[in-house]
C-alpha cells in the first residue's frame, strides 16, 4: 500500500524528532472517519458512504467507502450512522457580551461592572460553548469595551491554552461621537464608550492603524446608530460615520489587506455604507432596491443575524416595542428580497447580544423560514463564510487539503434543519473535542 511507507517515513521522523526533544512520539499520524452522510459544504447534494483520511491536522482524502484505502495503523472514528458536516462558522458573535438582559443591567453594566479578568474568564466559555455546538470558526464583532481582550484569547486558543474555534477578531470597532453607548449619563461625566469614537477621517484612519497594528483581522463600523418608528409608520436609523470618514477606513484596512465590516440596517447609514466600500453588511434590516443593486456590483456580502431581532422585545405600547416589531417586519421582507436576487448572504447570530446559553444554531431555522433552502442555509456557514473571510478551500470545506474540522449528527439536517443544534462530534484541527455519537 502506498501511504503505508509514508505512515513509516513518517513515523520515524517523528521518533527521532521526540528522542530529541523529549516529547511522547505520535503513533498514530493517520485519522479516519467513515461517513454515512457527507455534507461536505460546497457540493450541492450529500454523498453516502464517503471515507475521511485525516494527516495530522488536514483533510488528505475523501472516497467513496469501496474504493478507500486505509493506512494500516491509523485512528479509526466511526460515523458512519450519522451525518457529517464542515465545522461550522459564525460571522458575527460577540465573545466578550453575554447577553443584554434589562433586567440584569443591559448593556451597561459589562462595562461599568465587569472587571475585565471577569469578562475574559466569561469569554473563555463562550468559546468553549462555540466550539462544543460545532462552530469551529467564528468572525467576533469587536468587544464591546474590552478593549483588544479578542486578541488574547484568540492567541490563548492558538498555544492549546483553552478550547475554542478558530477567530478571526475585529477589537474595539469604530463610530461617531453620538454613535454608541454608554449613553445617557450626565453630560459632565467622561463615560468610556463600547466601541472607538472617532470624528473626521484623519481620526477614523488614525482608529483603523491603531487596530490593525495591534492585530486587528477585520475593522468592524457603526454605519447606523439609535433606531426608532417615523412619522409614516417607516423604520428610521441614524446615520453615524460619513462616506469620507468611512472611505478613509476602507482605504486604510484594504492597504493592509483586511476587509470591512459595517452594522448598517438602512436609510441613509446603510447607502453611506455602500458608496464608502463597506465589504461586509451586517445586519442590513430596511434593504431598499437601490441597496441591493449596489450589494450585488460591488460583491458586498450581507449577514443578517435574523435571531437577534427576536428576542427581549420591549412591550408592544412603547416606541420601543413598535420599533422592535418593525425591525422584525421590514427584515422578514429584506431577507429574501436579497436571496432571490443573488446577494451573498453568511450566517450570523450576533450571539453574545443573545445570551451564550442559548443554541447558536437557532439562525437555520430563520434562514430556512425566510426561504432559503437547508443546503443553502449550511454553505452560508460553511464554504460560503469562508470565502468572506478568505478562507477558501482551507476550512468550510470537507476536501483534500482543507483543514480537519469536522462535526457530525445524527439525523437529516436537510429535512429537519433544527437538529443542526444537536451537533455529536466535533473534531477541530484534527483532533476530537467531543465524540458522543456512540
Ligand atoms: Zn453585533
Amino acid at each position: 500500500m502506498k501511504n503505508s511507507c509514508w505512515v513509516f517515513f513518517f513515523a520515524v521522523v517523528i521518533c527521532c524528532g521526540a528522542q530529541e526533544n523529549n516529547i511522547s512520539p505520535v503513533l498514530h499520524p493517520f485519522t479516519v472517519i467513515r461517513a454515512g452522510v457527507l455534507i461536505d459544504g460546497k457540493s450541492d447534494s450529500p454523498r453516502h458512504n464517503q471515507v475521511i483520511v485525516i494527516r495530522g491536522n488536514r483533510i488528505e482524502s475523501v472516497t467513496a467507502a469501496a474504493a478507500a484505502k486505509i493506512p494500516d495503523d491509523a485512528d479509526v472514528i466511526d460515523l458512519s450512522h450519522a451525518t457529517v458536516l464542515p465545522g461550522l462558522i459564525d460571522s458575527h458573535t460577540h465573545i466578550f457580551l453575554q447577553g443584554e438582559d434589562p433586567a440584569q443591567g443591559g448593556y451597561d453594566v459589562n462595562i461599568l461592572k465587569y472587571p475585565l479578568a471577569l469578562r475574559a474568564a466569561r469569554a473563555t466559555v463562550s468559546v468553549r460553548r462555540a466550539l462544543e455546538q460545532g462552530f469551529t470558526t467564528l468572525r467576533d464583532l469587536e468587544t464591546e469595551g474590552a478593549g483588544y481582550g479578542d486578541i488574547g484569547i484568540k492567541e490563548a486558543i492558538e498555544g492549546g491554552y483553552i478550547p475554542g474555534p478558530r477567530l478571526f477578531v475585529s477589537t474595539r470597532a469604530i463610530s461617531t461621537t453620538g454613535g454608541y453607548p454608554l449613553e445617557g449619563y450626565a453630560p459632565e461625566l467622561d463615560m468610556p464608550t463600547g466601541a472607538q469614537l472617532i470624528d473626521g477621517p484623519v481620526e477614523a484612519r488614525k482608529a483603523a492603524r491603531e487596530q490593525l497594528s495591534h492585530g486587528a483581522d477585520w475593522i468592524k463600523v457603526y454605519m447606523t446608530h439609535r433606531s426608532w418608528v417615523g412619522k409614516n409608520g417607516e423604520l428610521v436609523s441614524q446615520p453615524t460615520l460619513t462616506v469620507e470618514e468611512l472611505k478613509a477606513i476602507v482605504d486604510e484596512t484594504h492597504g493592509w489587506g483586511k476587509k470591512v465590516a459595517c452594522h448598517a440596517y438602512g436609510g441613509i447609514g446603510l447607502h453611506r455604507g455602500l458608496d464608502g466600500g463597506c465589504d461586509s453588511i451586517e445586519h442590513g434590516l430596511d434593504l431598499d432596491d437601490a441597496a441591493i443593486a449596489q450589494m450585488l456590483k460591488q460583491g458586498t456580502w450581507y449577514c443578517p443575524t435574523l435571531s437577534a431581532y427576536y428576542h427581549d422585545w420591549a412591550p408592544a405600547d412603547t416606541p420601543e416595542g413598535q420599533r422592535d416589531r418593525k425591525r422584525v417586519a421590514v427584515h422578514e421582507v429584506s431577507f429574501p428580497k436579497a436571496l432571490h436576487a443573488g446577494v451573498k448572504i453568511v450566517f450570523g447570530t450576533d450571539i453574545g447580544g443573545i445570551p451564550w446559553s442559548e443554541p447558536i444554531a437557532q439562525e437555520f431555522p430563520h434562514m430556512v423560514e425566510l426561504g432559503m433552502s437547508p443546503m443553502e442555509a449550511i454553505k452560508s456557514a460553511t464554504s460560503r463564510a469562508a470565502d468572506m473571510l478568505d478562507m477558501q478551500g482551507q476550512i468550510g470545506v470537507i476536501a483534500p487539503g482543507a483543514y480537519a474540522d469536522i462535526i457530525a449528527l445524527s439525523g437529516d439536517p436537510l429535512s429537519d434543519i433544527k437538529i443542526l443544534e444537536n451537533v455529536q462530534f466535533v473534531m477541530k484541527d484534527g483532533k476530537v473535542f467531543r465524540n458522543e455519537t456512540k
